[in-house]
């Protein structure tokens, strides 16, 4: 057998077995697992075969020789952005500081359908470029996996595009990608007035064709007045199912229309925003395995309220956190900022957060097997930061960068 590769001593190592023992629930600071003078052996697959103190490490593995200055957690994990668009929604922001809202500035030619307009018309390689930049970015904050969402293209060909894109992307930068097939974010101009037909459309093609080429890990669905509706959200979700993708539900985001619950009862893998779910709905959510996604940039950038993540915490839910990087609501990639409003603005405590971008994100993406947490049989990917402590990367208020270490 090929003789593994180690890393170390390593200063400081989180390892979340103690989050990921307790399956993302109440993560305290004991769960964080950190060991100092650290070592990790990983086989030739790939994955972690041995984990511990560096003094401890078996001679037959090798020897821990290469000291790093570093602070390392778990790869971090982006579990839902939407990093694949062409133009600019700065005048939508423009707009919004004369005291118009979001919904307003759609109806005013803003919003997703301007983004569809600008995504449409780019070029696969301009697309490509855009990507390869926003990955970059990505890697720099020390996001190891990302998720990318479509739903800027809206006709099956150009949806199809930018599923494949996604798929090229993967792995650039040391990120892996993972796609989410959201054709229903807006109702096309094409299908204008038509709604129903554009979700038969969705059903009855569009998301069999996705699921039987694999392009897709998950099918979304956008619930919301003026865009879909929980009838529009159950009958996707049974359509994904059939076509073997899981599901996500972006719910309950400026009021409440009962998305939560139904992303529940559908065995969706994750909600996301949740900002408006009823007590009743959390409840039903914290007996479950869907994970809560907040998105506190993108409050922090709409100028609208930040979520209640705290409702979810106390009663036992598993919260992520994450970018949601979008032209229109939330242009930024540093999830390291993500942590720190997390703890400042939903009132998360600093291992809350951590685990929130490792193991949480990891379990938002189904990925909770083999990433979110560094122990034996997983797969290897490091983020490493300079700073000393745990405390520092929250505390950094986005001002930190990291590599991924492979
Ligand atoms: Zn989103």
């Amino acid at each position: 057998m090929k003789a593994p590769r180690v890393h170390g001593p390593i200063r400081r190592l989180v390892t979340m077995a103690g989050v990921a023992a307790k399956h993302g629930r109440k993560p305290s600071v004991e769960d964080l697992s950190v060991i100092d003078d650290a070592a990790i052996a990983v086989d030739a697959d790939g994955n972690v075969r041995w984990i511990g103190e560096a003094r401890h490490l078996p001679a037959s593995l090798g020897m821990a020789r290469a000291p790093v200055d570093e602070l390392w957690f778990p790869g971090w994990v982006d579990c839902h952005t939407h990093f694949l668009f062409a133009g600019s929604r700065a005048h939508d922001f423009a707009r919004r500081s004369t005291g118009m809202s979001y919904a307003e500035v759609a109806r005013a030619g803003g919003g997703i359908l301007s983004t569809v307009r600008a995504t449409r018309e780019a070029s696969e390689d301009e697309l490509l470029a855009l990507g390869r930049e926003r990955l970059a970015a990505f890697a720099r904050r020390g996001v190891a996996v990302v998720e990318g969402k479509t739903g800027y293209a809206l006709a099956l060909d150009s949806e199809l595009r930018c599923l494949d894109a996604y798929r090229k992307l993967d792995g650039h930068e040391g990120v892996e990608v993972l796609a989410t097939f959201l054709p229903a974010h807006a109702v096309p101009p094409e299908y204008r007035g038509r709604k129903s037909e554009y979700v038969d459309e969705l059903c009855a093609r569009w998301i069999g064709t996705v699921g039987e080429r694999r392009l897709a890990r998950f099918a979304d669905v956008f619930v919301e007045d003026g865009y879909f509706d929980l009838d529009d959200a159950r009958r996707i979700g049974v359509a994904a199912k059939a076509a073997g993708l899981g599901l996500k539900i972006h719910a309950d985001q400026f009021h409440d229309a009962g998305a939560t619950a139904l992303a529940v009862e559908l065995g969706a893998t994750s909600v996301d925003h949740g900002d408006h779910a009823s007590a009743a709905a959390i409840a039903t959510l914290a007996d479950s395995e869907t994970v809560a996604v907040m998105l506190p940039a993108a409050s922090l950038y709409a100028g609208t309220p930040f979520p209640p993540a705290r409702k979810f915490l106390d009663a036992g839910a598993i919260v992520a956190l994450s970018t949601d990087f979008n032209p229109g609501t939330s242009p930024t990639t540093n999830l390291p900022l993500v942590t720190t409003l997390g703890c400042t603005q939903l009132k998360m405590t600093v291992p809350e957060a951590l685990a929130a971008v490792t193991f949480a994100a990891a379990k938002a993406l189904g990925l909770s097997a083999t990433h979110g947490s560094l122990e034996v049989g997983k797969k290897f990917v490091a983020t490493a930061f300079t700073v000393p402590t745990v405390d520092d990367v929250p505390a950094s208020f986005g001002e930190i960068t990291a590599r991924i270490v492979r």
